[in-house]
């Protein structure tokens, strides 16, 4: 069955999807890319038409903060690679995350979040939703099944890939918890990407990106999108609306113009980190390596799947721990040490110092921060060069 918020299926391939998916040049609408308009107001017609859901007068756009015509037309390319009814640009991944969570947990509902989930994240629940009544539970992402014996729940929302282990979430089984609670569940795939899974296939209500990531692409813009449909989505651009969290009409085509390489990219990705993390596996100075495309990684076979590739993202473990972390980062000569991921240059992380400080020694273990961890985000170099780049630094 064809899940409720999902568009027609589109079996083109990932190339031809991105390239073309969502737009067709019209004799009315020429442009090979949506015309950016920078109006934030527009004519009313005053008392002849009717606001409607999408924030429009009928067929009319009314003012830029309710929906704008560059950011619509680029939100139905997200929607067409998401197989969803439809998608909304936000002013940042976690703008999206916090409408996202905020609509489908309704007032002082329950949220149920996994140990291992971006900082981020964690933080919008717990320091900005918890306060006004919602109710945060916590487990651990490889045991779901305790989620069964809570007592009530609105909302799981897990991340498909997580930072920064890469473990793959059972979606087909979290979604089947939801329902057992009549609960959502909301999904962060900004790792996998809309190509390499669609989470509303596999029974997601929401799928929510940072777009500032892959969906860019290139370091250069800061923006989210939740997609879905029905009532749900109706209640998220709602939110988006009343606490202005929208897209600028600039960034968003600077996203059209990502999309449109983001196949190209992701393969090159892919294929630098497996080459990296083939690399490093076995090295003396290495404890651990975390990509689901080696056979080591616990999730390997989910990964194969449920996703449609491994992705561009691993990381690994310092045998010498936390203390040979700024030594060694200092030793690349190519990789850059800076966060985010999904770019075309190749970023390491180190999450102790950057995206988990905030929690203590045994949170960060939960999460799967362990000593010596670096996060690695590949960008689209040749993998050769990443690899001598990597065992350089880990040789001195
Ligand atoms: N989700 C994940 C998995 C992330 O890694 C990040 C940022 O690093 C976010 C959401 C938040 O996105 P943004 O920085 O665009 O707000």
């Amino acid at each position: 069955m064809q899940p409720m918020h999902a568009a027609a299926k589109d079996d083109r391939g990932d190339s031809t999807r991105c390239v073309h998916a969502g737009r067709r040049p019209t004799p009315g609408d020429p442009g090979l890319m949506a015309p950016i308009v920078r109006s934030s107001t527009f004519l009313q017609h005053a008392g002849t038409r009717s606001l409607t859901a999408a924030g429009r007068w009928d067929d009319a756009w009314v003012y830029s903060r309710y929906g704008n015509p560059t950011v619509a037309a680029v939100e139905s390319r997200l929607a067409a690679l998401e197989g969803a009814q439809g998608a909304l640009l936000f002013g940042s991944g976690s703008a999206a995350l916090h409408a996202a969570l905020l609509a489908a947990a309704g007032p002082g509902g329950a949220v149920a979040m996994p140990s291992q989930i971006y900082g981020g994240t964690r933080a919008i629940l717990a320091e900005e939703l918890v306060p006004l009544g919602l109710r945060l539970v916590e487990f651990d992402l490889e045991r779901p099944e305790a989620l069964a014996t809570q007592e009530h729940l609105d909302v799981i929302v897990v991340e498909s890939l997580t930072n920064p282990n890469l473990l793959v979430a059972d979606l087909p089984g979290l979604a089947q918890l939801a329902r057992g609670h009549g609960a959502r569940l909301v999904v962060d795939a900004t790792f996998a990407t809309p190509l390499l899974q669609r989470p509303l296939d596999l029974g997601a209500d929401l799928v929510v990106h940072s777009a500032t990531k892959a969906l860019g692409g290139h370091s250069d813009l800061t923006a989210g999108v939740v997609a879905g449909g029905g009532e749900l989505l109706t209640r998220v651009r709602e939110i988006r609306k009343h606490l202005g969290a929208v897209l600028d009409p600039a960034p968003a085509a600077l996203i059209e113009r990502g999309i449109k390489t983001l196949a190209l990219r992701l393969r090159a990705q892919a294929a630098g980190a497996q080459a990296v993390a083939e690399a490093l596996e076995g090295q003396a100075a290495v404890r651990a390596v975390h990509y689901p495309g080696l056979a080591s990684h616990p999730h390997h076979a989910r990964c194969q799947e449920l996703l449609r590739g491994f992705g561009g993202v691993l990381s690994f473990e310092l045998a010498a721990g936390d203390e040979a972390l700024l030594p060694f980062a200092a030793r690349l000569r190519l990789v850059i040490d800076a966060p985010s991921l999904g770019g075309v240059e190749t970023l390491i992380s180190l999450p102790a110092t950057m995206s988990h400080a905030g929690m203590s020694p045994e949170e960060r273990l939960r999460a799967g921060v362990v000593p010596g961890l670096v996060r690695v985000a590949v960008g689209i170099e040749d993998p050769e060069d990443l690899v001598a780049d990597f065992l350089q630094a880990l040789e001195a």
